[in-house]
């Protein structure tokens, strides 16, 4: 099929719920893909930080391939060795007890929040604390829980509700607002991103982090932490809370788990280890084999030298960006692949997004100005060089 056939019937058969760019892609390689018409292109998004060892990595390939071939799914009332490989290289590598898997990003989220739940009805019976605090700007999902966990006014628009109910928003990076929004009592956890990603990449100050976590060991309210985003890899650590220097109580992830099939799910310390009971917690499709065969092969491609690869590729995005004193480009922020850049009006970063796509290079917005790059976290130093090169031409024409 052509672009114009494949856009044709997509269009004419898949509700509207995406604003598309007018590009089919066929294939893969590294992190270049080729469109229907065999165009190529520099890939700066990962499907959203999904394909974190690109596209057809042979690692990866042969994994998924031998997995499908002698056993897909059985469900979670047997035993299954893929997903118990994975959460015993999980654990071992966060420091934290045991996993859950689920398989994306919301319904990981939602996990945590009845995870915090329980544990609060668990601990104080009829004293149950209810409330969830999260952060303005933050965003946590589409599903209602989830969509009303997301600090953003415009996610909690009437057309869905009612929602849940049970959060409350305070402004990152202000530790006095936390203790405010707890003084009722009724706060059983804290829920945040280390990097708010679709906020635009703003990373939270490492002080607030190290103030928040000290407030809730002390008044028992529960740290969890999105890390849907900043994950397996992307920031340079297995986890951002790595870097942050702090432990969570639980941790949540999806997107670059499977390297491109649909995985997520979260892991608990052991205070709540015990917490969601048999029966209380599941999902059909939870650890299937031929998901956790993929992730297997990602967290082994992601060992210590490669996750080192990730902070070195992010610094030379960031170093090109800031010596090359681009036109319309600003602030550049993040850690590791993951990587927000201001983008200055007249231009916006929704135009210069087609422009960069239209040149050759796949890349991302967040938040209301900002160009994000989430590479492949195995993207080759010419493939890096050349996606540069794109962006510079971009914003910077030669005549
Ligand atoms: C993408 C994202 C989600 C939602 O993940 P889905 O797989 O789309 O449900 C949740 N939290 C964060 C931080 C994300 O970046």
């Amino acid at each position: 099929m052509t672009t114009q056939q494949i856009i044709q019937r997509t269009d004419a058969h898949i509700i509207g719920s995406y604003g598309r760019f007018p590009v089919a892609f066929i294939g893969g390689s590294g992190a270049t893909l080729t469109d229907a018409e065999g165009k190529r292109y520099i890939d700066f998004a990962s499907g959203i930080g999904v394909n974190s060892l690109g596209y057809a990595h042979p690692a990866w390939v042969a994994a998924v391939s031998s997995q499908a071939a002698s056993l897909a799914h059985v469900s979670n009332l047997y035993y299954t060795q893929p997903g118990a490989e994975l959460a015993e290289k999980l654990t071992a590598r966060s420091g934290m007890a045991a996993a859950f898997f689920s398989n994306s990003g919301a319904e990981s989220n939602e996990g945590l929040i009845k995870l915090a739940r329980k544990y609060s009805y668990d601990t104080y019976g009829s004293q149950a604390r209810k409330v969830i605090l999260t952060l303005e700007n933050s965003f946590h999902g589409r599903t209602l829980a989830t969509l009303e966990a997301t600090g953003q006014e415009k996610f909690h628009g009437a057309d869905f509700a009612p929602y849940t109910g049970g959060f409350r928003y305070v402004q990152p990076g202000d530790i006095g607002a936390v203790r405010a929004a707890c003084a009722p009592g009724d706060v059983c956890a804290v829920l945040i991103e280390l990097i708010q990603g679709e906020g635009g990449v703003f990373p939270l100050p490492r002080e607030y982090v190290a103030e928040l976590a000290e407030f809730c060991a002390e008044n028992d309210v529960l740290l969890l932490i999105d890390e849907v985003q900043t994950g397996i890899g992307r920031t340079g650590k297995l986890f951002a809370y790595q870097y942050f220097n702090v432990k969570p109580d639980a941790v949540s992830f999806a997107k670059g788990i499977g390297g491109g099939l649909p995985l997520g799910g979260f892991l608990v310390s052991e205070k709540l280890r015990g917490t969601l009971t048999a029966g209380t917690h599941a999902t059909t499709f939870g650890a299937n084999p031929v998901c956790c065969a993929a992730a297997n092969a990602v967290l082994d491609t992601l060992n210590d030298a490669a996750l080192d690869e990730v902070t070195r590729k992010g610094d030379v995005i960031r170093d090109f960006v800031k010596s090359a004193n681009l036109p319309h480009l600003g602030e550049i922020r993040g850690l590791g692949l993951m990587l927000g850049i201001e983008v200055k009006a007249p231009l916006t970063h929704r135009e210069l997004v087609a422009k960069l796509l239209t040149n050759g290079l796949v890349a991302l917005t967040a938040g209301s100005d900002t160009l994000r790059f989430l590479p492949p976290l195995t993207i080759s130093d010419s493939e890096l060089q050349a996606g540069l090169q794109i962006l510079a031409d971009t914003v910077n024409p030669r005549i």
